[in-house]
């Protein structure tokens, strides 16, 4: 506290006393005002409240007692400090008892008078400097509370953002859009928790799995629109004669099934199968004013002991399909361990064996696709596919057909290895290509992933033909095989540290595409064809596709959208800002030659629809 700014006022009716008061204070330089009875104290105390009030006792009109009462009795002077100025003793007790702080006997001893004066200033001085530390907190803590408020509420609704967009994906990862079932990969999950189950308790199970025996006649006749309807509808009508607590799927463009559990599950199972199947002469399929009829062929595969895998229970059903189709359409067979059609079944393509020969007699190709950027700027990006040449029948099979054995009989790898590798060599090759060519996507397996040599070997082969390493983009499709996080994280961290790229494929079919894109380093993410190929006329794939470019986007992932096959479905990923499109509407795969990337090279840029896959006759199996 300043002395300057301190004002003391001294009450007393004695001039002469007022003047030694004053001289005694005037070392301490506060500023002295003077009243000469307690009604002009009060005036001046109420108008401009002093720090201190020296007080005389004995006063003519109200006494020192008296304005002390009324100063305490005021809210704006009861705070000031008021020291009675007295001769008698017996005043002492009191002035404390109407509110005084403290006493200045008469006759004045200087120093002691300066003493009291300073202590009391002293005291007020503290006590003020508390008050205003104590607002100051005050109004600290209400800050932080607000700001804690403030933070608490936009955790709150991120945290709701973020659960919505988990919920929104775990739907999307584990149904069907057409259907609304649940899709193949929520069917292998629930089937190995069954199997694990069925180790710890036991519990009764079987598999259906209904294979649609006219579907592909409607779809192609009619059209994907039709398809899509009667599979909808389908579902319906099956759906309803199942019991609740039967887990039901849709595994395949024309495949459903249902997972039955609990006592008597195989015998019900059976039952189940025969009145699924009555049921289906009931359904009537109307489009464009004519009514179409579906039948289905059903397998039963108890689950046992000897049950291990998923992969296994699809294997049996799929080959107690074929058996029972042997007999006509419309058949329900349960599986049998020792059936002799299903040994010849198996053996009639064994495919083991045929993709052994292939890789041995280089009977592996190389396709490639155009990846167009959506602004059409920048070089060219191209996707390389493989086809298995068929010496037998003189024709190219598609990887529909001989990835999932391949990957059954652990010869993915293999075929991986050999694509990179006469890719890598291609390019070393026709060095010119590398000028044209501003990435080249190539599919990997999640199984390859598993494979630490892989990556050194491809770090090999990258050096051996002089490939920049930043012109490839590995796209990989989530599974369940990327069991091994760790091991996937490795491998890809290892090739991104040289440069290459990868792409998360086929999402929104997965099981876990939300957590794959957190866990592993994907700079791309391609959407699943099957929600592009018809959203300019399927709305809810549509939405489906806008939601994921929204998140997708949201995450800072660059979107691809394949399977882009008109004009009308461009103009739609166009308006939600999609990165990059692949599809017929563009490009077909065609052989990867020097010729056709020159070709695809001057047509970059007046882009013009490139020539059907050269062997019509081979159908792609999706
Ligand atoms: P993918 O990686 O999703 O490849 C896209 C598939 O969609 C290709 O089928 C392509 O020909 C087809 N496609 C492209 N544009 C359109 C379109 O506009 N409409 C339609 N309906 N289809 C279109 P493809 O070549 O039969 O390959 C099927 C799958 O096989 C690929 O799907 C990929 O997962 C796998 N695959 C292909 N080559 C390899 C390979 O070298 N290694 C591994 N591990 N997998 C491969
Ligand atoms: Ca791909
Ligand atoms: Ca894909």
């Amino acid at each position: 506290m300043n002395s300057t700014e301190v004002v003391i006022l001294l009450v007393d009716d004695s001039p002469d006393v007022l003047a030694v008061l004053g001289e005694v204070l005037a070392p301490l330089k506060h500023r002295i005002k003077v009243a000469t009875s307690g009604e002009r104290a009060l005036q001046i105390a109420q108008t401009q409240p002093p720090d201190l009030i020296l007080l005389d006792v004995l006063m003519p009109g109200i006494d020192g007692f008296e304005t002390c009462r009324h100063l305490q009795a005021d809210p704006t002077t009861r705070d000031i400090p008021v020291l009675f100025v007295t001769a008698d003793h017996a005043n002492v007790a009191r002035g404390f008892e109407v509110g005084g702080v403290d006493y200045i006997p008469k006759p004045f001893e200087a120093v002691e008078v300066r003493a009291r004066v300073s202590h009391q200033l002293e005291r007020l001085h503290l006590h003020r400097e508390l008050l205003a530390l104590n607002a100051q907190l005050e109004e600290r803590v209400r800050e932080r509370t607000a700001e804690l408020a403030q933070a608490n509420s936009h955790l709150r609704r991120e945290v709701n953002e973020r659960r919505f967009m988990q919920d929104r994906l775990q739907y999307l990862a584990t149904h069907d859009f057409v259907t609304r079932l649940y899709n193949r990969s929520a069917l292998d999950q629930r089937v190995c928790e069954v199997l694990a189950r069925r180790r710890r308790e036991r519990v009764d199970a079987a598999f259906l799995m209904i294979d649609l025996d006219q579907f592909r006649l409607v779809n192609d006749t009619l059209g994907c629109v039709a398809g899509d309807e009667l599979l909808h509808q389908l579902a319906e009508h099956l759906g309803s004669v199942l019991n609740h607590g039967d887990f039901f799927a849709r595994i395949g463009a024309d495949q459903f099934a249902v997972l039955i559990e609990g006592p008597e599950g195989q015998v019900a199972a059976h039952r189940q199968a025969q009145a699924l199947n009555r049921h289906l002469d009931h359904f009537v399929f109307t489009w464009d004013h004519r009514e179409h009829r579906v039948s289905a062929t059903i397998a039963v595969v108890p689950i046992t002991d000897d049950t291990d895998s998923f992969e296994q229970v699809m294997l049996m059903a799929e080959d107690t399909i074929q058996v029972a189709r042997q007999s006509g359409t419309g058949q329900v067979l349960v599986y049998q361990k020792h059936r002799p059609e299903l040994l010849q079944q198996r053996d009639a393509v064994n495919w083991a064996m045929v993709l052994v020969d292939a890789l041995r007699d280089d009977h592996l190709r190389i396709h490639f696709q155009h990846i167009q950027a959506n602004n059409g700027a920048g070089r060219m990006h191209i996707e390389l596919l493989m086809r298995l040449w068929d010496p037998v029948s003189g024709r190219l099979i598609f990887p529909g057909r001989f990835i999932p054995p391949a990957e059954r009989f652990k010869l993915i790898a293999d075929l991986d290895r050999w694509m990179l590798r006469s890719a890598l060599a291609f390019l070393g090759r026709h060095r010119q290509a590398l000028g044209w060519l501003g990435e080249v996507s190539i599919n990997l397996s999640a199984v390859s992933l598993r494979d630490p040599a892989l990556a050194v070997d491809v770090l090999d082969w990258i050096d051996e033909h002089q490939v920049p390493a930043h012109l490839l983009c590995f796209e990989i499709t989530e599974t369940e095989a990327i069991a091994n996080m760790d091991a996937a994280k490795v491998f890809m961290q290892r090739l991104a540290a040289r440069g290459c790229r990868f792409a998360m494929d086929d999402f929104g079919t997965g099981y876990a595409s939300y957590h794959y894109l957190r866990e592993l380093p994907f700079d791309v993410v391609k959407i699943d064809g099957v929600f592009v190929r018809d959203m300019d006329v399927d709305p809810s794939h549509a939405a489906m596709v806008a939601s994921m470019v929204e998140m997708l986007h949201l995450l800072d992932k660059p979107v691809v959208a394949e399977c882009v096959e008109n004009a009308g479905v461009v103009e739609q990923l166009g308006t939600l800002g999609v990165e990059q499109l692949q599809g017929y509407h563009f490009h077909k795969p065609e052989p990867l030659t020097l010729d056709a990337l020159s070709r695809l090279q001057r047509a970059a840029s007046s882009p013009a629809q490139v020539a059907p896959e050269t062997d019509a006759a081979a159908q792609p199996s999706h």
